[in-house]
C-alpha cells in the first residue's frame, strides 16, 4: 500500500506546489489524478519516487517511510512512466529496459532474459530489443517506456501523462493493452493525466487536484465536475 500523510512541497522559489495532501492506494489499485496544467500532479509523483525532496509530511511504502527506504530498492520497487518517455538515446532498447536491473546489480544473462520477457509482455516482437529508441515510433516507444518501469517488478507504478504524446487510435489501443496488463500484474498505479474520459476509464478511483491540493475523490461513477 502507498500512504501520503500531510504531504506538502515548497519549491525554493517559494511556489507551493503541494499543499497538505493526504492519499491512499490500495494494493492492485489504479487511482487517475486529474487537475488543470500547473496544480502540481507532477511534483506529487517526484516526491514519492524521491526525485524531488518533500518539504513536510510523510510517505510510507509497505508501512515504511521512504527517507528510510534504501534509495536503489525505492528506484526498484517504484517503476515511473513519463510522457516523453525519457529512453536514454544512446542505449539500445535492451539496455534501456534492463537499465534498472543493471544499477541493481544483476548478471547480465538475468538481465537478457527479462529484457525478453518484457519486451512480450507489452506485445511487441523481441528483434525490437536491439533497436535504438529514435528507430521506434511513439507508441513502441511508450511500451518500451513502461516495459523499462516493469523491470525490477516495482510494486508501484507512477505514471505520468503515459499517453499525452500518442495520437488517438494509439492512445486508446495503449490505454486497453495497460488494463488488461493490470489484470495480470495489479501493481499499485497512480495515473496522472487531464484528459477526463482518460481518467474515468482508467481509474478505479478519480482525484482532483487543484492548486497543489485534493479537492475531491470518488469512484469514476460517483464522480462529478463542476463546469
Ligand atoms: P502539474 O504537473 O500539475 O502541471 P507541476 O507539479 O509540474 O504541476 O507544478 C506545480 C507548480 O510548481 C507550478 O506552479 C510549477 O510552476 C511549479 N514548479 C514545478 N517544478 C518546479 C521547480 N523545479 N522549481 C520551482 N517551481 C516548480
Ligand atoms: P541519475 O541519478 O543516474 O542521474 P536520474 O535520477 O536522472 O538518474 O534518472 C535516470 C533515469 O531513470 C531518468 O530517465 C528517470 O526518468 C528514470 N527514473 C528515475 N526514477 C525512476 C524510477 N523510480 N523508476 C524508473 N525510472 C526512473
Amino acid at each position: 500500500m502507498l500512504r501520503l500523510d500531510s504531504i506538502s512541497k515548497q519549491y525554493p522559489n517559494n511556489v507551493q506546489a503541494v499543499d497538505n495532501v493526504s492519499l491512499e492506494v490500495a494494493d492492485g489499485e489504479i487511482i487517475t489524478l486529474i487537475g488543470p496544467s500547473g496544480c502540481g500532479k507532477t511534483t506529487l509523483l517526484r516526491l514519492i519516487n524521491r526525485l524531488t525532496e518533500k518539504t513536510s509530511g510523510q510517505i510510507f511504502i509497505e508501512g515504511k517511510e521512504i527517507n528510510r527506504w534504501n534509495p536503489i530498492e525505492l528506484r526498484r520497487q517504484i517503476g515511473y512512466v513519463i510522457q516523453q518517455v525519457g529512453l536514454f538515446p544512446h542505449l539500445t532498447v535492451e539496455q534501456n529496459i534492463s537499465y534498472v536491473l543493471r544499477i541493481m546489480g544483476t548478471g547480465k544473462k538475468k538481465q537478457r532474459e527479462r529484457a525478453a520477457e518484457l519486451i512480450s509482455l507489452v506485445g511487441m516482437d523481441p528483434s525490437y530489443l536491439r533497436r535504438y529508441p529514435a528507430q521506434l515510433s511513439g507508441g513502441q516507444a511508450q511500451r518500451v517506456g513502461f516495459a523499462r518501469a516493469l523491470a525490477g517488478n516495482p510494486s508501484i507504478i507512477l505514471m505520468d501523462e503515459p499517453f499525452g504524446a500518442l495520437d488517438q487510435i494509439t492512445r486508446l489501443q495503449l490505454q486497453d493493452e495497460l488494463l488488461s496488463l493490470q489484470n495480470e500484474l495489479k501493481k499499485t498505479v497512480i495515473f496522472v493525466t487531464h484528459d477526463i474520459q482518460e481518467a474515468m476509464k482508467m481509474g478505479d478511483k478519480i482525484v482532483l487536484m487543484r492548486h497543489g491540493q485534493l479537492i475531491q475523490a470518488g469512484k469514476p461513477a460517483d464522480f462529478f465536475i463542476r463546469p
